[in-house]
């Protein structure tokens, strides 16, 4: 199979003579299908991965974007779902059950956390959690109920690699299970599934949408994994994305890698910025080499852009407020990946009455590089951070 980029972005997966020849695909906006013949309907009662009987489990718009993903991952196969905590859900759920433990990173995506503390627990299912920058900690961590390793790298707050050859060589001579998050990657710039991991998870609401606009997660593996959380998980709870969402995505994939281009230059440049600016303590950046994981960075991933994390130097918590709420251009908001620069404040998520200075946690900020041109965004932050003193 042709594994070139572009061949994966515009041609893979697409059948365009049976849709008269359109250059886009058809948004095939059907709940349900109709056959035939008794016979054909009876083979699709039995296996649902096997056609098109109702739009819960395949649809052929999803069917392309699901092909170009695995080809990107480099994946047998791809599920994607209605929002990358569907996805997260689904992938943890399949590979559990009553009595077993896992070992996770430290620090998660919240909603991961929230399953491992709150949902799994219900089902006796425990979870450890694990500083992931060393593999002897995972060597510790793991006990005999050990069905299952968690992984996000980078981290998308503190950008804390895992080695994940290292861990997927680990995790496949104990046989436990590994699971990746890479939504700050992407397959462009790293793919779990070629270092051994058994499945590479993303919310493809972040670059794969990359408009601000859809809300989707994906997950590549194996065909034997994709198929068992299919049949389980993806059938049952429903969580599966809607043609009109996946003809989104199939839209964002064609722009995917000049907007990761683009956004990794931006990002130089605003890292730049920020670590010749007296009022910054410290930039958090995979890439720079001021980050304590560079070399692993370097050597692991191909690309690191977007987002940026940095420490405001001041002792109260009214001037990291006033920087935040002067700028003009770069939004205040939750997710990234999209085509605007976004920002936020760590000391949001800390009751006032318990801001500590002291804590470069309090003061720390987590910006999206978007598209702007850079000066744009460097304009922005500098007139904000001049409200700061
Ligand atoms: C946003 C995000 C998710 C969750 O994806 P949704 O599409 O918002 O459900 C998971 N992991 C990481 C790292 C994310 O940034």
């Amino acid at each position: 199979m042709d594994l070139s980029l572009s061949y994966i972005l515009n041609e893979l997966g697409e059948d365009r003579e049976n849709y008269f020849n359109a250059i886009a695909p058809p948004i095939v906006q059907t709940s349900n299908f109709a056959f035939k013949k008794v016979d054909e309907l009876g083979k699709a009662f039995q296996d649902e991965m096997a056609g098109y009987l109702y739009s819960r489990g395949l649809n052929p718009t999803v069917d392309i974007l699901r092909k170009k993903l695995a080809a990107l991952d480099r994946a047998e196969d791809c599920l994607v779902f209605n929002s990358g905590a569907a996805a997260i859900y689904a992938a943890v759920m399949a590979n559990v059950k009553a009595g077993d433990h896992i070992v996770s990173v430290d620090r998660p995506y919240s909603w991961a956390q929230h399953l491992f503390n709150k949902i799994l627990p219900r089902f006796g299912v425990v979870t450890t959690y694990i500083d992931g920058t060393q593999i002897e900690n995972f060597e510790r961590a793991i006990i005999p109920s050990t069905t299952l390793i968690y992984l996000e790298s980078p981290n998308s707050w503190g950008f804390a690699l895992q080695d994940l050859k290292a861990v997927a060589e680990l995790a496949r001579a104990e046989g436990i299970t590994t699971i990746c998050d890479n939504s700050y990657c992407t397959p462009l710039y790293q793919r779990p599934v070629e270092m051994g991991i058994d499945i590479s998870l993303q919310s493809a609401t972040k670059y794969i949408g990359g408009h601000s606009d859809t809300v989707a997660g994906v997950i590549t593996g194996s065909s034997a994994m994709m198929r068992k959380i299919f049949e389980n998980e993806y059938m049952t709870v429903g969580s599966g994305i809607q043609p009109f969402n996946a003809w989104l995505l199939i839209r964002g994939l064609r722009t995917l890698p000049v907007r990761l281009e683009k956004i990794g230059r931006n990002t130089e440049q605003v890292v730049d910025f920020l670590i010749n600016h007296p009022l910054i303590e410290r930039v958090i950046h995979p890439f720079h080499p001021s980050f304590p994981q560079y070399e692993l960075a370097k050597r692991q991933m191909e690309g690191a852009c977007g987002l940026v994390s940095f420490v405001v130097r001041t002792d109260n918590r009214d001037s990291l407020v006033r920087f935040a709420e002067s700028l003009r251009h770069i939004l205040m908001a939750v997710s990234w990946g999209g085509y605007e620069s976004l920002i936020i404040p760590g000391c949001a998520s800390v009751p006032p009455e318990q801001f500590d200075a002291g804590n470069p946690a309090h003061r720390i900020f987590r910006l999206y590089i978007g598209l702007e041109e850079p000066d744009y965004i460097i304009a922005d932050l500098e007139q904000g951070l001049m409200k700061i003193p």
